[in-house]
């Protein structure tokens, strides 16, 4: 007979820090592009919609610069806090790295109910931040894409997102919206 509690615990323990971000504790890249595909196939299967909504944060290098660095890490950390706070336990909110985030709705009831969880980040981000450094004003841009309305793979509904993020970050910022061709140019 072996004990061997102590080395499941350190397995799991090793597991978890490649799937997670170290200073938000978030999901990585690499578990959210697991759990999308693993989401995509129980969506196809059972005629559901999915969303995934890129979010970066506006002007986060000007805030990095005044506040400091610490103060920035701060804002990452309390941005994961409050991007929780407006989804569902069921949902997966993860961190890309840098100021790049992402959310997959695995079960959404379709585009009106994927953009008003993207109205209410936008809202909830543009709450002051307040840190030992001082107050911060922090806004975020969201780019949303739907299964199956724009796009039937992962690949596919990434770009999407991510150009719909981009077409926001053009348009001006602190806003969302849904990827469309127009998004494209
Ligand atoms: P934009 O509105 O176009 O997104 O402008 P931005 O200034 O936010 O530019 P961008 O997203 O390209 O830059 C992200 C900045 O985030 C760059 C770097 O200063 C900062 N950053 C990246 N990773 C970290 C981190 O782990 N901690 C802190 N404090 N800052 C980070
Ligand atoms: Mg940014």
């Amino acid at each position: 007979f072996f004990d061997i509690t102590a080395r499941k615990t350190e397995e799991e323990a090793t597991r978890h820090l490649a799937q997670h971000d170290l200073l938000t504790e978030l999901p990585n890249r690499g578990l959210f592009l697991d759990r999308l595909g693993k989401a995509l196939e129980q969506a196809e299967r059972h005629q559901r919609v999915l969303a995934v909504m890129y979010f970066d944060l506006d002007k986060f290098k000007a805030a990095n610069d005044t506040l400091g660095h610490a103060a920035g890490d701060a804002i990452l950390q309390q941005t994961g806090q409050r991007a929780l706070r407006c989804v569902r336990a069921s949902d997966t909110v993860a961190r890309f790295g840098g100021d790049e985030f992402a959310i997959l709705l695995p079960e959404v009831g379709g585009e009106r109910e994927a953009l008003e969880i993207a109205h209410r980040l936008v809202a909830s981000m543009a709450e002051p931040f307040f840190l030992s450094e001082g107050k911060a004003d922090i806004t975020v841009s969201v780019g949303l894409a739907l299964f199956p309305a724009h796009g039937a793979t992962a690949q596919v509904l990434q770009q999407h997102a991510d150009k719909a993020l981009y077409a926001v970050k053009r348009a001006g910022r602190n806003a969302c919206r849904v990827y469309s061709s127009d998004c494209d140019a």
